[in-house]
């Protein structure tokens, strides 16, 4: 089945109008014309679960939809050709002012998303080395919480990357990852 949000309506190489084919095993739009065809990815995403030497963990307010005014994690868009990793780091700084360096992966989690669709979030545990706080436009407030002290986090990926990194720490290692 194709989702209709986001499909195009006429190929985008030649605008020929498009048909909807089975190709490897997934029904996809392939264009008529020139055999174009609409393979469509999970968007990767970085998320920081940065975290100062009391353990407190870093947790943005979001200014802007979605989730206008909820907490999540620090994190956003790996850029093409960008290590998540570094995404990771560069969205940590840009977003609160904090540094950080990479700890460890913390896990691969999948989500969906109502504005952007499939996404893949890739989070790591950074170890936040300053702790003074420069917000940019995107967030209203942002602070380091204990975990029993973090209020409802909005998006259930970021749910899950708190529950793993204070609760499932030690599956985790265990696992190898
Ligand atoms: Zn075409």
């Amino acid at each position: 089945m194709i989702d209709k949000k986001t499909v195009f309506k006429f190929c985008p190489i030649c605008r020929a109008s498009l048909e909807v084919k089975n190709i490897d095993e997934a029904a996809r739009l392939v264009c008529a014309s020139c055999g174009w065809i609409n393979y469509r990815n999970p968007v990767p995403v970085a998320v920081a679960a940065a975290l100062n030497a009391r353990r407190e963990v870093l947790i943005i307010k979001r200014a802007f939809e979605p989730a206008a005014g909820r907490w999540s994690l620090p994190g956003g868009f790996v850029e093409y050709n960008e290590h998540p990793a570094d995404t990771c780091i560069r969205e940590l700084q840009e977003e609160t002012g904090i540094k950080g360096e990479i700890i460890r992966l913390l896990g691969i989690y999948n989500f969906s998303s109502r504005i952007h669709g499939s996404l893949l979030v890739v989070s790591y545990e950074v170890r936040a080395l300053t702790e003074e706080l420069k917000l940019n436009k995107e967030i209203s407030d942002a602070k380091f919480a204990e975990y029993k002290d973090v209020p409802y986090i909005t998006f259930a990926s970021h749910r899950k990357i708190l529950k793993d990194i204070f609760e499932n720490n030690k599956k985790i290692r265990n696992a190898g990852i």
